[in-house]
């Protein structure tokens, strides 16, 4: 080698490193961005980038103080923690990265918000929510089928794989779920889950900030919101504390020991709730229904460590805020360590005191369900704030009445002996009812698609006290079985370009079919003013002679609701048993029939809910 060769070659090797140390990698910040005047004054900014920790950060920008940048084991991220006082305006923050003698300013923005906290409204025993899961609902976008560098393609003929519903396909269906009398819809979760295999369902998520683009944009979500809101329909965001997916980019990198809780071999949770409210349960099991992992390729995050827990309450509060979101619905509430869950739930209700969050709570027995309801006094002083929760007992309880003949504790009085058990709620009016949801056996499999079944479960469902809560398709009868998720989440008939049924338009349904979703359609849209249904006290009677009477009443309405649980018989009411309810009113009308009706003389149908609005 030569001189010129050599010093050719050093000259490289300096201008290189020079070039590369020229820049600061930063290759997420995380909140997107945030927003002046929030109640809570402190902000949390991620900074993820090679060896980003080696930086100065300094920030000047008039009321808003950068209060501690955080290092942690893992180079590649910085925690900046900024305290941003009520006279600090919208702007760029310009937060400047200096290592050696090289620098960086990442201009971090601070929004005006749309509308104060409080003016946030959310769902409501007036409302009825309509569950839908994005991927099988309906595909109004094919362009977005297929994404180039997604792990998992599109393929509708295999059940676990992804269909190709997306945001499009719900917008385009939105009249039909206005039209049907549905007040709100819960989406299962929409952010990214580039996962290899069953992806579709949305619980693995692998990015915390972006909707899935199979789904569609962060901006065509907060767009379907906002046409929601112009038809005068809710939007209930489905979030995630317990897990995320295993190829999430903060898994593949961890910022540190226990961010997510870590065992020498794969430990699964043994997804027994009732080990935290026995308190003769042992520590082993409390914990591992706790940290142990929900699956192989979902790892338990541990919101135990300070940097995650205030990650995760700023992305929800984030997304409440950037789509204007009117309500959450907690995912696998028990899993998530429960402090965490309280300071969680307490975080946004401070922020959006009006707001509404139903926890995921799946188990037979009201007094564990009970245990994770705000204000319920727990013997141990726990109080998870978050209002409402998933009635799961009284799901199992409609079905073991309308599939069960009548008897001392079985049929109606099953159904009866739960609601006997309302004590045990805080507040029983708030909680969430369905008949089936995206989890277990549609009610359509469970009553062999019987329509005078499927009748009597739509009644119930939307005459009982709670916030109903409806799965697609149970309108036109679409069966799925439990054990089987893929094929429980079948696809809307009508989402998908050349179906030959199609629910939306009634294409090719039958009947039958017919029928139940006309029937549906009327209970739906009666329920929207039937103000004893949204506010009105509860009073029952026993179970007698296959008849389940009970009554829905305000101080100036009342609703009376007879089951009759009899596979063959019509039965005549014998209404001297109800004097208590009746005293006073000398008609009925009967909201399914519009007829009027002689209270001395009432006869119900075999296997019918009627319904009765009473007339002085
Ligand atoms: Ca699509």
């Amino acid at each position: 080698m030569t001189k010129l060769h050599l010093f050719l070659a050093v000259l490289t090797t300096l201008l290189t490193s020079y070039t590369q140390a020229q820049k600061i990698d930063i290759q997420r910040v995380e909140p997107l961005h945030w927003w002046i005047g929030m109640k809570n004054p402190t902000l949390q900014i991620l900074v993820y980038g090679k060896d980003i920790a080696n930086s100065k950060v300094t920030l000047a920008y008039p009321n808003v103080k950068l209060l501690e940048v955080v290092t942690v084991e893992n180079p590649n991220y910085l925690f900046l923690y900024l305290h941003i006082m009520p006279e600090a305006q919208a702007g760029k923050l310009p937060l400047k990265f200096k290592q050696g003698k090289i620098e960086f300013t990442h201009n971090y923005e601070l929004k005006n918000r749309l509308k104060a906290g409080e003016a946030y409204k959310s769902f409501t025993p007036a409302d009825v929510m309509y569950l839908l899961m994005p991927d099988r609902f309906a595909n109004g976008d094919k362009s977005n089928d297929q994404i180039a560098g997604m792990a998992q393609g599109y393929d509708r003929k295999d059940d676990f794989g992804r269909h190709g519903g997306d945001l499009k396909g719900i917008e385009n269906n939105l009249d039909y779920i206005k039209d049907m009398g549905f007040t709100s819809i819960w989406l299962n979760p929409v952010l990214e889950n580039n996962q290899p295999k069953e992806s579709y369902h949305g619980y693995a998520i692998t990015d915390f900030y972006k909707v899935d683009r199979r789904f569609g944009t962060n901006e065509d979500y907060r767009k379907l919101v906002e046409t929601c809101h112009n038809k005068g329909l809710k939007v209930v965001k489905d979030v995630v504390l317990n897990q995320c997916g295993n190829e999430h980019w903060f898994i593949k990198d961890l910022p540190m020991k226990g961010w997510i809780h870590e065992f020498p071999e794969y430990t699964r949770s043994n997804f027994r709730l009732s080990t935290i409210v026995d308190p003769n349960a042992s520590n082993f099991d409390k914990t591992l229904m706790v940290t142990g992992w929900f699956d192989k390729h979902m790892p338990d995050l541990d919101e135990r460590n300070r940097f995650f827990a205030d990650y995760l309450i700023q992305n929800n509060i984030w997304w409440i805020e950037y789509a204007q979101l009117d309500g959450l619905r907690l995912d696998t509430q028990p899993y998530p360590h429960k402090e965490y869950v309280a300071k969680w739930s307490r975080a946004i209700l401070n922020e959006y005191p009006n707001f509404n969050i139903v926890g995921e709570v799946w188990e037979d027995k009201p007094s564990v369900v009970s245990y994770y309801q705000a204000g319920k006094k727990n013997p141990d002083g726990y109080d998870s704030g978050v209002p409402s929760i998933t009635d799961f007992p009284l799901a199992f309880a409609i079905n073991g009445c309308i599939n069960e003949n009548d008897g001392w504790d079985s049929g109606s009085s099953k159904l009866y002996y739960m609601l006997a058990q309302d004590a045990q709620y805080s507040n029983p009016a708030g909680n969430v009812i369905f008949a089936d949801n995206h989890d277990i056996s549609r009610i359509a499999t469970n009553f062999n698609q019987d329509i005078r079944k499927m009748k009597m479960a739509t009644a119930l469902l939307l005459t009982l006290r709670g916030i109903p809560q409806y799965l697609y398709g149970t309108e036109i009868n679409m069966k799925g079985p439990g054990d089987n998720h893929g094929i429980l989440r079948t696809d809307m008939p009508g989402g998908w370009e050349g179906d030959a049924t199609n629910a939306f338009t009634q294409k090719g349904l039958t009947a039958e079919q017919i029928d139940l979703q006309n029937y549906t359609k009327k209970l739906l849209n009666w329920r929207k003013n039937a103000q004893a249904i949204h506010a009105g006290k509860f009073m029952h009677f026993l179970p007698n002679d296959n008849l389940y009477v009970y009554f829905r009443y305000t101080d100036s309405e009342t609703v009376m609701v007879v089951v009759n649980n009899n596979p063959n018989d019509t039965k005549k009411l014998d209404t001297k048993r109800y004097a208590e309810r009746l005293n006073g009113f000398k008609n009925a009308s009967n909201v399914l029939t519009n007829e009027s009706a002689d209270l001395n003389n009432l006869s119900v149908p075999a296997k019918t809910v009627a319904i009765f609005e009473l007339k002085k």
